[in-house]
């Protein structure tokens, strides 16, 4: 095959996993549940709550460089741990949640989930990341309305953190919890520590797409190990301890099985390995790139390390004399997978009576941006089409 198909973001396994699966095997624990979700959990929360020391020292604030005590509950996705968590709010019809707008629409679901109203707060051009400004601006007038938001869903896009200062501080002098949608992020940093780890609790994914999977699964972690305990009792069909079936809450079947888990333990091995292959991709095109007009890459926050999940950059058509969609469309035509930035939340059709502030950044970001391949397995002849495909395009003008 002369061209074949370069995928945004596909599955990259490591050495382990394949013997961790093999033990499941030979231990017959096949079931969900069993030894390997476990120390799934254990791994994870360690991960994510301990201190992380960026190779590059990216950052000389080391405010965060103390690590905490998180607990993980092993889910069948990222989207069923942002579902127990809008549970763990006892959320009301007409309850409303602050969520960021640019972003996929899983961040928002498990809201509707709960019968709650989402309220979207825009970016900021810095970070592509929830605007610390636009959100304070939202709770003044939620609270002047008399709508005290009852939760802020806060994304990590495309492998960085959101500036979590402002943000912490906003929702603990308000008293709002704060619900870190990291699934974008895991191996990001800000300032020293994993984002997923500061707010009440943090919801991950191992998708098929992200930075490392176990071709579907979540994880929801907690300082509050309450929280765990009860996402983990939800999660198993509410089983009230008795010797038969008793229930006394709805359930849900969210657990994470003892195979997939054997794939993540191996993934998580290698998940340095994943981050710097992604950084690789990104300073390849940035380099490739250099004299292109009207080219501009997702900024780099300096407070952290962005994983560059996804190289995601916009095209100003007035400058580059090409848009979005022509550099998409031809991409394509090459067998190359490329997509535009995400649609933002508060354009979508389903959310369109839904509060908003702000927005004009994030519609920009959806008009001009786009994300490129971005895989830990892309090879040097797939990143070389990639860059041929796009220079290709800006000759053509
Ligand atoms: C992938 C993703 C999710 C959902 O995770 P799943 O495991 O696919 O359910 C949630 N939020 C964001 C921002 C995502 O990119």
């Amino acid at each position: 095959m002369a061209n074949p198909r370069i995928h945004l973001s596909s599955p990259h396994m490591g050495g382990d996993e394949l013997a961790l699966v093999q033990d499941a095997f030979a231990t017959n624990w096949i079931a969900p549940l069993g030894p390997h979700v476990d120390k799934f959990e254990q791994e994870f929360a360690e991960l994510v709550g301990g201190r992380i020391v960026d190779e590059g020292g990216l950052t000389s604030d080391v405010g965060h460089l103390s690590s905490v005590k998180l607990h993980a509950a092993a889910l069948s996705s990222g989207t069923a741990a942002l579902h127990l968590a809008m549970r763990w709010l006892k959320l009301e019809p007409g309850d409303e949640v602050i969520c960021s707008s640019l972003t996929f629409s899983a961040s928002v679901n498990p809201i509707l989930y709960e019968r709650a109203t989402p309220v979207f707060v825009d970016c900021d051009k810095q970070t592509w990341n929830m605007d610390p400004a636009i959100l304070a601006e939202a709770i003044a007038a939620r609270l002047k309305a008399g709508r005290k938001p009852r939760a802020v869903i806060l994304v990590h896009l495309y492998g960085q953190s959101a500036d979590l200062d402002p943000i912490v501080a906003l929702c603990a002098q308000h008293e709002i919890p704060l619900i870190e949608d990291a699934a974008e992020a895991l191996g990001a940093t800000y300032k020293g520590r994993a984002p997923g780890s500061f707010g009440l609790c943090g919801i991950h994914s191992f998708n098929g797409n992200k930075i490392i999977t176990t071709s579907g699964g979540g994880m929801l972690t907690s300082a509050d190990p309450k929280l765990i305990e009860k996402a983990r009792f939800w999660a198993t069909q509410a089983r009230d301890p008795a010797p038969h079936y008793q229930h006394s809450e709805v359930g849900f079947n969210y657990r994470l099985s003892n195979v997939l888990a054997a794939i993540g333990r191996g993934q998580l091995r290698v998940l340095e390995d994943r981050v710097a292959a992604r950084r690789r991709n990104c300073a390849f095109y940035q380099t490739a790139f250099a004299d292109l007009p009207g080219i501009a890459f997702m900024p780099e926050a300096d407070y952290g390390r962005c994983t560059r999940w996804l190289t995601c950059l916009t095209i100003d058509p007035r400058e580059a004399g090409v848009d979005r969609e022509q550099v998409r469309l031809s991409l394509g035509e090459k067998n190359i997978e490329a997509r535009p930035v995400w649609k933002p939340m508060h354009l979508q059709p389903i959310f369109r009576e839904c509060p908003n502030y702000g927005g004009a950044v994030g519609e920009r970001l959806f008009a001009d941006g786009l994300c490129l391949p971005s895989g830990s397995n892309l090879t040097m002849s797939d990143l070389e089409r990639v860059v041929e495909a796009v220079r290709d395009v800006f000759k053509r003008r």
